[in-house]
């Protein structure tokens, strides 16, 4: 990792941490229950990629029995979750995996359930990394990846504070929820071969679930 991805992370990782426990704090457990409510995927291995500080994988921790493994790329982003996952007491069931989404460490057809929330515009080549996270998903498994706020009226608040903060959300937010977006998320997953997915966009944000009958890579 260069020494400038290095120097955002630092902080970067105490933004997300702190946003995360603040404005951000009410959505994790809703997600965590969406998952759970449309994959009830309950028990296994979950993976959490680009987990930051870890809020997403305590909330499914909260709510499940699957063992997690939260990988991020950022040693930061680790060291917050590390501290976040000693204070809820999750430390035997949630473990931190350092690494990158284009080269993911973990064997294949070893995951369950796959989640990820606010790290896929992140990533610098989307077919490299979907083309992993299908090759480590169980058969059977299924994952829920993308971004979003939860619910509507989570959303509707979030949408509010971002507004004011930062003029570019707008736009930003309205381009990552858009009819274009699932479009261009389709034809990527037609193009590298995935052969069943699903695409929400609605309330509770844009969550591409994947699901995978065979085993092996694309
Ligand atoms: N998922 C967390 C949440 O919703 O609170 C954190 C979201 S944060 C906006 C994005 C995270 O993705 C960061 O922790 C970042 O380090 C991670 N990330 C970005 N690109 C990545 C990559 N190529 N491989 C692994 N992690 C990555």
């Amino acid at each position: 990792m260069s020494e400038t991805k290095k120097n955002v992370d630092k902080k970067g990782s105490r933004d997300m941490d702190e946003i995360a426990k603040t404005l951000f704090a009410p959505v994790y457990p809703v997600i965590a229950e969406n998952i759970i409510r449309r994959l009830g995927i309950t028990t296994g291995t979950c993976v959490d990629i680009g987990s930051g500080p870890a809020s997403l994988a305590i909330a499914v921790a909260r709510q499940s029995n699957l063992s997690i493994i939260a990988l991020d790329y950022s040693d930061d982003m680790h060291d917050a979750a590390a501290r976040n996952i000693n204070e809820a007491g999750l430390s035997d069931r949630i473990h931190l995996l350092c690494g990158d989404v284009h080269a993911i460490p973990l064997d294949d057809d070893s995951a369950d359930l796959i989640i990820s929330r606010g790290s896929m515009h992140f990533w610098d080549d989307i077919r490299t990394a979907f083309r992993e996270i299908y090759r480590i998903l169980k058969p059977g498994g299924k994952t829920y990846i993308g971004a979003g706020f939860g619910n509507k009226e989570l959303r509707d608040e979030i949408y509010i504070t971002k507004n004011k903060a930062n003029p570019d959300w707008k736009e930003f937010s309205r381009k990552t929820f858009s009819p274009e977006n699932v479009e261009r998320f389709r034809t990527m997953l037609d193009e590298i071969g995935v052969p069943e997915y699903e695409i929400i966009l609605g309330d509770e944000g844009l969550w591409i679930v994947l699901s995978k009958t065979k085993p092996g890579a694309l």
